[in-house]
């Protein structure tokens, strides 16, 4: 008897033509978790309809999208049925949405090489992925962990002559990596929350609101991230009337870098300068509510009459 599968019109079309579908099919605006199905659509079901369809999606899947994964699924103290299901040697983009080390880790005295705070081990692990050419790690939950790997990278760079560590500020709340084999992929480190707001509230500051269209900018990031905006808000709003003082400290207000400022740095005084004024926003994130920011932006607004 003849496989029904195998007889389906798929198979009447050209391999172009089915590689289309499933790209229709398997691509998605967010990075994925790997699991049974991808939550919300009935599409990856078709990864299990027969041999041959499988293995000409699952390249589609893994190609066309970014992977969700975390270092618990790299951790050698884990179980690997705790593990997502990931085949490693097919990821092309990944994204870890945390930079925190295994539960398992976290409970045991001492951890495994990919969960240590140098991240050799990571590092190693995703230099070993064939295919890989991009990754982004949040390390928004973990800010101390990164600070140290970023401090480790910093003494082992400047001690080692070939294939050295570096990480590099190159934005607010983005650290980018390069060196030890690292070189075919663009890894970055990102504070997501801080470097995906950082730029639209920066834009806005800039350009001259009326309150109600700043009301309505807010809004619409606040639907995004209810936390950041107001706080971040509070810092543009008081550098655009020279009180930064009052809101960062003076210490802390004199780590704030002006884009003008930055075009005319080196590559090593950018760094330092964004990464100084990176380590400021961060405490203050977490310093402070937006209910809090929100209430001082208003006392500061009355207070110069704005
Ligand atoms: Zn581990």
């Amino acid at each position: 008897m003849s496989d029904p599968i195998s007889c389906s019109p798929l198979f009447k079309l050209s391999p172009e033509l089915r590689i289309k579908i499933y790209s229709h099919l398997l691509t998605f605006p967010n990075p994925i978790h790997l699991r049974q199905h991808v939550r919300g659509t009935p599409h990856t079901a078709l990864l299990r309809t027969n041999r041959q369809i499988h293995s000409e999606a699952r390249a589609v899947l893994y190609d066309l999208n970014t992977i969700s994964l975390s270092r618990n699924d790299f951790c050698l103290n884990t179980d690997p049925v705790l593990q997502t299901p990931v085949q490693t040697q097919h990821v092309r983009h990944l994204r870890f949405t945390s930079f925190g080390e295994s539960l398992a880790c976290n409970f045991l005295l001492e951890r495994c090489a990919v969960c240590r705070d140098d991240a050799r081990g990571l590092l190693g692990v995703l230099v070993g992925m064939p295919v890989l050419r991009s990754g982004t790690i949040d390390y928004s939950t973990q800010i101390a962990n990164f600070m140290r790997f970023r401090q480790l990278a910093a003494d082992e760079g400047g001690r080692s002559t070939t294939g050295g560590l570096t990480v590099t500020c190159g934005r607010v709340g983005m650290y980018r990596v390069r060196g030890a084999g690292m070189d075919q992929v663009d890894l970055t480190f990102a504070h997501r929350p801080l470097a995906s707001m950082w730029p639209d509230l920066a834009t806005l500051s800039r350009s001259s609101l009326s309150d109600s269209e700043e009301e309505t900018a807010l809004a619409r990031l606040r639907a995004q991230d209810p936390d950041v905006p107001d706080k971040l808000w509070l810092v543009l709003w008081a550098a655009q009337h020279g009180l930064s003082a009052a809101v960062l400290g003076e210490q802390a207000a004199g780590a704030w870098v002006e884009e003008s400022e930055l075009a005319s740095m080196d590559g090593e005084q950018r760094d330092a300068a964004l990464h100084r004024f990176t380590v400021v926003l961060q405490t203050f994130l977490k310093a402070h509510t937006a209910v809090q920011c929100r209430r001082y932006l208003n006392a500061l607004r009355e207070s110069v009459g704005v």
